[in-house]
C-alpha cells in the first residue's frame, strides 16, 4: 500500500500537473470507489469544478475543488492515479475518468479497495478517516518527545503494528515500518513497554530519516505501486529488511527472516535487531 513517500509523489506530480485545472468531465464506469455519493450526486459536484489544491494527510490524497466540495482519496493496496492524454487506450481496471482539456486523470484500481469520497470542504476535517489520523509523520508536530509520549498510552502494543496503525502515526505502513525498525535494530515484535529511550530514539530517526531519503526517491513500488506517470518509485534498492526474505543482513550477513504479524507480514534481522 502506497504510504507518505508514495502519496506525497502523487501529491506534488498532481499539484505540477492538474492545479488549477477544470474538470470538464467526469465519467465513471465502475460506482464501487464511491463510498459516499451516488454516481450523480458525485458527477454535479465534481464536473465544472476547477482543481484549487491538491493536499495530503497520511496515506490519504485531499483535492480541493472550486465547487466547495473535495475528494477523498485513498488508494490502499493497488490504486493508482494516472495522467494521461485523453486518446491513450483505455486500460482495463480503469473505473473513474477525470477529463481536463486533452488530458484526463484516471483511477485504476486492479483489487478495488481503494475509493473516493465526497466532502464539503469546511466538513472534511470532521470526516472519520481525516479526524481520527495521529499526527504526521514527518510533521513538526512530531518530535521525539511527542513520540515518546505516544508510546506511553500504547505500552503493550508490539512494535510493528503500532508504528504501522495511522491513528498512532500517519503516513508510516508495512514497507517504512520494517525499514525503521532495522534501523533500529529493533525486532518487529518487541513490546513499547520494553524499549529502552535510546531503542526509542532510534525508531524515530530512523522514521523521520527514512521517509524524506524514500520520497526523495519516489518511494517504492510494491503491490502495483507506480506515480501519475506511471513510473515505478526508485527506493527499492535502498531498502534493508523489506521484502529482502533469505537474504544476508547488511551489516551482519544473517539471513533476514519474514514472520507474519497481526495478519501482516514483517521482515527482519534475527541476529542485529533486538
Ligand atoms: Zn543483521
Amino acid at each position: 500500500m502506497p504510504e507518505m513517500p508514495e502519496v506525497e509523489t502523487i501529491r506534488r506530480e498532481l499539484d505540477e500537473k492538474v492545479k488549477g485545472g477544470e474538470i470538464t468531465k467526469v465519467e465513471v464506469r465502475s460506482a464501487k470507489p464511491l463510498k459516499n455519493a451516488t454516481v450523480e450526486e458525485f458527477i454535479n459536484v465534481v464536473e465544472g469544478a476547477t482543481i484549487e489544491d491538491v493536499k495530503r494527510r497520511g496515506k490519504i490524497l485531499i483535492i480541493n475543488l472550486s465547487s466547495g466540495y473535495s475528494l477523498l482519496i485513498h488508494l490502499k493496496l493497488t490504486g493508482r492515479l494516472l495522467y494521461e492524454a485523453a486518446s491513450a487506450p483505455m486500460e482495463k481496471h480503469t473505473h473513474v475518468i477525470f477529463s481536463l482539456d486533452e488530458h484526463q486523470l484516471r483511477f485504476w484500481d486492479q483489487r478495488q479497495f481503494g475509493y473516493i469520497k465526497v466532502f464539503k470542504t469546511e466538513d472534511l476535517p470532521n470526516a472519520s478517516e481525516v479526524k481520527e489520523l495521529g499526527p504526521e509523520a514527518m510533521g513538526d508536530d512530531f518530535t521525539l518527545e511527542a513520540f515518546q509520549k505516544l508510546l506511553q498510552t500504547r505500552k503493550r502494543s508490539p512494535m510493528k503494528p503500532l508504528l504501522m496503525d495511522q491513528n498512532f502515526i500517519a503516513g508510516v505502513g508495512n514497507v517504512y515500518a520494517d525499514e525503521a525498525l532495522y534501523y533500529a535494530g529493533v525486532q518487529p515484535t518487541r513490546i513499547v513497554s520494553s524499549l529502552s529511550p535510546e531503542e526509542i530514539a532510534k525508531i524515530y530517526e530512523g522514521i523521520r530519516r527514512i521517509l524524506p531519503a524514500a520520497l526523495e526517491h519516489q518511494g517504492s513500488s510494491v503491490d502495483l505501486y507506480v506515480d501519475i506517470y506511471g513510473r515505478q518509485g526508485e527506493y527499492m534498492p535502498y531498502l534493508k529488511a523489506y521484502g529482502r526474505e533469505g537474504e544476508p543482513c547488511e551489516r551482519c550477513g544473517t539471513p533476514i527472516r519474514r514472520i507474519t504479524l497481526r495478519g501482516r507480514g514483517a521482515h527482519f534481522c534475527p541476529k542485529c535487531q533486538k
